[in-house]
């Protein structure tokens, strides 16, 4: 087996339970589509019942080679929200997509993790004015 077979080589396939996703439940994660080497878990836009914009992950089954990395990131408890579902006899996934493509889904995450960042500090930002506020009354 050359290893170019060995890396398209599907031991299963990753299933997403959005209900137990903390994404579905009000704030972003991503961990499961960080870990997956084919990017076969990739996030997408959502909005969430209370207008908030977010990621969510997708699974394309069609490159999924079932390797598990996003069921050990997933940090749900007791349930995983990503979960692989084993094949009872291997089967072959198709290549991955250009890495171009893969380019573009590392920008969304990266200025994704910057706004969130740059949401905590204006935060800290006001809570300082405000206690500098009071300090002074
Ligand atoms: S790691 Fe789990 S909780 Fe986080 S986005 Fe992926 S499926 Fe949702």
């Amino acid at each position: 087996m050359t290893v170019e077979e060995k890396q398209q080589t599907q031991m299963g396939v990753a299933k997403f339970i959005k209900e137990n996703c903390v994404v579905y439940t009000d704030t972003n994660c991503g961990a499961c589509s960080e870990h997956c080497p084919t990017k076969a878990v990739h996030m997408k836009p959502y909005l969430n019942a209370v207008g908030r914009k977010l990621v969510i992950p997708e699974v394309d089954k069609t490159i999924c080679v079932g390797g598990g990395g996003c069921e050990h990131a997933c940090p749900t408890k007791p349930f995983k929200a990503i979960y692989v579902d084993g094949n009872p006899k291997h089967k072959t996934a198709q290549k991955p997509k250009e890495k171009k493509y893969r380019w573009m889904l590392v920008r969304i995450s990266f200025l994704n993790k910057m706004g969130l960042y740059l949401k905590y500090l204006t935060r800290t930002l006001i809570a300082s004015v405000i206690q500098c506020i009071l300090e002074k009354e």
